[in-house]
């Protein structure tokens, strides 16, 4: 049966769920949206998924589906990704009355498609069988980059793991995965590291929600790769306080081509962190960035300034500590105008903020700030990041950072420590986390 998959919004990597699909489904077709935006021929296709990774994906999801209702009528539609019951919960009545959905997780999908051979996904940690086949996809270089001593390096991508050990009340991860996780054959994660850098890749980003959720796992495929494979880099994402609890792993990464971490430090002020459930003290996230620098390896911090419980002061702590560390060329300007996303399945307590009814268009929750300003700094700071492109932050850095100097009234800013960040490695993808400005 030919099975048309259409992705919808992969953070600027070529879409995962169709290279595992690919690998187990003859007849899979794959339509990236983010490359292929005309019209798709669903003539003939037997069943159509539509990929719902995260909040964006999920916008241009409802979008498609809404807008291509015709074609879809009569085939079985499978939403698939983190946010697809968000997303089917926040599909027009009509289009779902009319449409045949169906919301899936990754392990049902595989069932769908090929009888699992991966282990049981109600346990704790479950054991995946992982293969990759991305000959259908379109190449490399279509997708985002990584700058590096004046080098634009094609960026590849594999998870060791999936799904997240941890509870951060703001996380679709957590939402939906509740504290489990399932880790990826180490061996079919390895050939296809070994695929990509065929293809061309040379830097590699490891997209498990945290790295260390299971780091007798993760932490060896690194290494492993960094031998097969010698002059590579990676990128891998972990929490703020998994980073200071488990120094140790840090030198075995950073001797083995660990370019940068990406870590969800979120907000510096402790109510807010409190609020989400994010398990770090602001003292917490000065100490990952000194460990990590004291190694040679970068940060890519990523913040959600905007949530009910932000003062303005707040969201110049976070400018000073980006300024300060000397990270302004490699965060991605949009981190800055972040919003809290409250969905449906979301863990956050609603009965603690200004929360606002259901919102299909926003697929969640709004909500009102205790300092009715932020509002409008948010759309200031959001015009300023929307208007920058690939790489090149450190100009809408300073633009915003003036803006937000300026509401407060500074009108001097301190001189700041000497540089200790290592050369900057910057990703050309503007991407989002666990959240996305939704106005
Ligand atoms: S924010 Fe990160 S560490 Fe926290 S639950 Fe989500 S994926 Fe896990």
């Amino acid at each position: 049966m030919r099975t048309v998959l259409v992705s919808t919004y992969d953070l600027g990597h070529q879409p995962q769920l169709g290279a595992e699909l690919a690998a187990i489904c003859d007849d899979l077709e794959v339509v990236d949206l983010t490359r292929s935006p005309g019209a798709i021929d669903l003539a003939g296709a037997g069943r159509v998924i539509v990929t719902a990774p995260m909040f964006t994906g999920s916008v241009a999801a409802k979008e498609y589906i809404e807008d291509h209702q015709d074609d879809l009528a009569g085939k079985p539609v499978v939403l698939a990704g983190l946010y697809a019951s968000v997303l089917e919960s926040a599909l027009d009545p009509a289009v779902r009355e009319r449409l045949s959905l169906r919301s899936f997780d990754r392990f049902q999908l595989q069932d769908l498609l090929k009888p699992a051979k991966g282990g049981d996904p109600s346990r704790p940690t479950a054991k995946r069988a992982y293969r990759a086949e991305r000959r259908g996809l379109l190449p490399l270089a279509q997708y985002r980059k990584v700058l590096a001593k004046g080098a634009s390096i094609a960026n590849g991508y594999v998870e060791a793991s999936i799904g997240c050990r941890h509870r951060c009340l703001h996380c679709p991860v957590a939402a939906v995965w509740d504290g489990r996780i399932a880790v990826n054959d180490a061996a079919g994660v390895l050939a296809d590291i070994e695929e990509q850098h065929r293809l061309g890749a040379r830097h590699f980003s490891f997209g498990d929600p945290d790295f260390f959720n299971a780091p007798q796992h993760t932490i060896p495929i690194l290494q492993e790769a960094h031998r097969r494979l010698g002059e590579v880099t990676f990128d891998i994402t972990v929490k703020v306080s998994e980073l200071v609890k488990h120094e140790e792993w840090l030198d075995g990464l950073a001797e083995n081509g660990l370019a940068f971490v990406i870590s969800a430090v979120e907000s510096l002020s402790p109510e807010v962190l409190a609020k989400l459930g994010k398990g770090h003290t602001p003292e917490e996230v000065f100490k990952a960035r000194d460990l990590l620098f004291e190694r040679g390896v970068g940060l890519h911090p990523t913040f959600v300034p905007f949530t009910p419980w932000t003062t303005r002061d707040d969201i110049l702590d976070i400018l000073d500590f980006v300024w300060n560390s000397h990270l302004e060329d490699v965060v991605e300007p949009v981190q800055y105008s972040i919003e809290l996303l409250t969905p449906q399945n979301s863990l956050i307590d609603r009965a603690q903020g200004g929360f606002l009814s259901y919102d299909p268009d926003v697929m969640g929750y709004p909500f009102e700030y205790r300092d009715s300003a932020l509002s409008a700094l948010q759309r200031k700071i959001a015009l300023l990041a929307s208007a920058c492109g690939d790489g090149g932050y450190a100009g809408t850095f300073e633009a915003i950072y003036s803006l937000v100097e300026t509401d407060l009234g500074r009108s001097e800013r301190a001189a700041r420590p000497a540089r200790r960040a290592p050369e900057p490695v910057v990703v050309t993808e503007p991407w989002f986390c666990c959240a996305a400005p939704i106005r």
